[in-house]
C-alpha cells in the first residue's frame, strides 16, 4: 500500500517538498493526491521546509463521503463489542509506535519530546476508554405496562466529520476518533494543515489494526475544505476544535446545513492566587500551565489573578519562567507569524503600562536561528482594559493582575467571554469552594493548573469556548455520536395495554 507519509529516514524520501514530501489523502482505504494547492509545511524547531499539504477542495470531499457511505451499512450493522475489538488492536500499536508517534509530532509541531509523547499517552487512554463503550454506551429496558416493554437502542449518526487545530496533531483528532467509529460512525477527519504529518500514521494504524477501507478517511486542507464539509448533505455531524471566530462560522454553517455540530473554541483562562496558596505549588503549577507547550494549549494559563499580597508567589513565577529554556525546556511557537503576532501583544502591553518581569521577545536559539522561539514572558500589573488582558494570546505569556479581594477577581474571570478553564490556588477550603461555584467557566482546576478532566470525564468549555451541546470526550461525547431509537414491544396478547395502545 502507499502511503501518505512515511517514517523511513530523511534520504529515501527526500524530494522537493522537504523529508516527508507532499502528503496525500486517504480515501476508502487508498491514497491519493489532494486536488487543490499546495501549502508548505515548516518545522518550527528549525524553520526547514519538511512537508506541502494539499488544500483539497469540494470534490476530494466528496469522495470521501461517497467511501465512507460505502462502508457505513456494514460498519454500523456490526455489534460494538467486535467495533472495539479492533480499537484493542489500534491501541497496542499506538504504544508500539509511541516514540515513532512522538518524534513526528516533535517534528511537524516543534513541541518538546516529553510534552509530544504526553500527547501520544492521552490518544491511548482514549482509546482505552472507547474500548470501555460496550459496557457504558448501553440502552436500557423497561417494563412500561404489564407485558409491555420499551427498549433504547444507539444507533450511529452515519457519516460525520472532525476539524482539527493545529496545537495537538494527536490528541484533539484521538478526542473524537476512536469514540465516534467505536459508536458505529465512519469518518472524515480534516486535521490542520500546519500539521498534517500526524493524521497519515494514524490512518495507517487503524488500517493496520484492521479497520475496513472507508470507515476512517484524511481529507487535508484549509478554510475551503471545511466549508465543503459543512455545506456537504452527506455528513450528518461535525466536530471542530479551534479558535473562537472559525468555531462560530462552522456552528452556522454546519447548522443551518442541518447538522449536529459541536464547536470548540479559543481560550482565556484566569488563575486565582490566593496570598494563603502555597507558595513553591502554586508557582510551579502557574509556570508549567502558561509555559506547557510554548503556551499554545487552550487550558493554558494566561492571567494570573494575584489576590491581595501576592508578591512572593509572583517572585517565584519569576525564577521558574527564567529557568525555562528555549529549544530544552521550552519549545517553538507553530510559525513565524505566530512569533510576530504574541511578541506584538507583549510589547503593546509595555506601551500600555505593564511592568515587563521576564521578557522573551527576541529569543533566538543557538544553532536553530530559523526556529520560531519565543521565551516565557511575565507582566505585572496588567490592567483589565489591556488587549492582552481579553484577548487569547496563545504563547508562553502570563499577564498578572492584582486584585484586592477574591471577589473583585471572580468578577473579572467572569467578565472574560470566553469559559474554558478556570483555577484557584489556595489552602482554604471556602475560597475554594466559593471559586468553583462562581467561576465561569465549564472546567474548573482546584490547586491544579491545567484542569483538563480525565476519562470518562467528559472535556468541554463555556461562553465562547464551546458552541453547541454536550462535552467532546468521555461520557458526554455518547449522546453527539449516536441516535436513540425507542421500541415498544408487546407479545403477549392478553398483556395489560399502554395508555397508548
Ligand atoms: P484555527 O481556528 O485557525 O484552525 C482550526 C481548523 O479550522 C483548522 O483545521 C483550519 O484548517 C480550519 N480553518 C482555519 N481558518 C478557517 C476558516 N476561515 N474557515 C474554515 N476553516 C478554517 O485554530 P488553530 O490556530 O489551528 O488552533 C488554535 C486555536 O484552537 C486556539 O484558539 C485554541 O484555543 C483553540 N483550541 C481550542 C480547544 C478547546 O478545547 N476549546 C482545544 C485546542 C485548541
Amino acid at each position: 500500500m502507499a502511503t501518505a507519509i512515511s517514517s523511513v529516514p530523511a534520504s529515501s524520501n527526500a524530494d522537493s517538498s522537504g523529508r516527508y514530501g507532499t502528503v496525500r489523502n486517504y480515501i476508502g482505504g487508498e491514497w491519493f493526491a489532494g486536488d487543490g494547492a499546495l501549502l508548505d509545511v515548516h518545522s518550527p524547531g528549525n524553520g526547514s521546509l519538511i512537508a506541502r499539504t494539499p488544500l483539497s477542495t469540494a470534490a476530494a470531499v466528496d469522495a470521501a463521503v461517497s467511501a465512507a457511505e460505502r462502508a457505513l451499512p456494514r460498519w454500523a450493522a456490526m455489534p460494538i463489542k467486535e467495533r472495539v475489538q479492533l480499537l484493542y488492536r489500534y491501541r497496542a500499536l499506538l504504544e508500539q509506535h509511541l516514540d515513532e508517534l512522538t518524534a513526528l509530532i516533535v517534528e511537524e509541531h516543534g513541541k518538546l519530546a516529553s510534552e509530544a509523547r504526553a500527547e501520544v499517552l492521552k490518544a491511548i487512554e482514549l482509546t482505552e476508554f472507547a474500548c470501555s463503550l460496550p459496557q457504558i454506551a448501553t440502552g436500557e429496558v423497561l417494563e412500561v405496562s404489564r407485558g409491555v416493554e420499551c427498549r433504547t437502542e444507539r444507533h450511529p449518526v452515519g457519516v460525520v466529520a472532525s476539524i482539527a487545530p493545529f496545537n495537538f496533531p494527536s490528541m484533539v483528532p484521538h478526542w473524537t476518533i476512536p469514540n465516534a467509529i467505536a459508536l458505529g460512525n465512519c469518518m472524515i477527519l480534516k486535521p490542520s494543515e500546519l500539521v498534517p504529518l500526524s493524521a497519515g500514521r494514524i490512518a495507517e494504524l487503524l488500517a493496520d489494526a484492521g479497520l475496513p477501507a472507508g470507515v476512517f478517511n484524511v481529507v487535508h486542507g484549509g478554510r475551503e475544505t471545511v466549508e465543503a464539509i459543512c455545506d456537504h448533505p452527506g455528513i450528518a455531524a461535525v466536530t471542530f476544535v479551534g479558535s473562537t471566530r472559525v468555531a462560530q462560522a462552522v456552528y452556522r454553517r454546519g447548522t443551518s446545513n442541518l447538522k449536529r455540530v459541536l464547536a470548540l473554541g479559543g481560550a482565556k483562562n484566569h488563575l486565582i492566587v490566593m496570598p494563603d496558596a502555597e507558595p513553591e505549588m502554586t508557582s510551579s503549577n502557574v509556570a508549567a500551565s502558561m509555559s506547557g507547550c510554548s503556551g499554545q494549549r487552550c487550558m493554558a494559563a494566561s492571567v494570573m489573578l494575584a489576590v491581595a499580597d501576592a508578591d512572593h508567589i509572583v517572585a517565584r513565577v519569576v525564577q521558574h519562567a527564567r529557568a525555562l529554556t528555549p529549544g530544552e525546556s521550552l519549545g517553538p511557537v507553530i510559525s513565524a507569524d505566530a512569533r510576530v503576532r504574541i511578541e506584538r501583544y507583549i510589547t503593546e502591553a509595555v506601551e500600555a503600562g505593564a511592568t515587563l518581569l521576564v521578557d522573551g521577545r527576541g529569543t533566538v536559539v543557538p544553532g536553530r536561528e530559523g526556529g520560531f522561539y519565543v521565551g516565557a514572558t511575565v507582566l505585572d500589573h496588567v490592567t483589565p482594559e489591556m488587549r492582552i488582558a481579553r484577548e487569547e494570546v496563545f504563547g508562553p505569556v502570563l499577564a498578572i493582575i492584582r486584585t484586592p479581594t477574591l471577589d473583585q477577581a471572580l468578577d473579572l474571570e467572569n467578565q472574560s467571554p470566553y469559559g474554558n478553564a478556570a483555577a484557584v490556588f489556595t489552602e482554604r477550603g471556602s475560597a475554594a469552594r466559593h471559586v468553583a461555584e462562581r467561576a465561569g467557566a465549564g472546567m474548573v482546576g482546584v490547586n491544579v493548573g491545567v484542569p483538563v478532566p480525565r476519562e470518562p470525564f467528559g472535556f468541554g468549555g463555556w461562553g465562547d469556548s464551546c458552541f453547541g451541546v454536550g462535552d467532546i470526550t468521555g461520557r458526554g461525547s455518547i449522546e453527539f455520536w449516536t441516535r436513540t431509537k425507542k421500541i415498544t414491544t408487546k407479545w403477549n396478547a392478553d398483556a395489560g395495554v399502554n395508555w397508548m395502545s
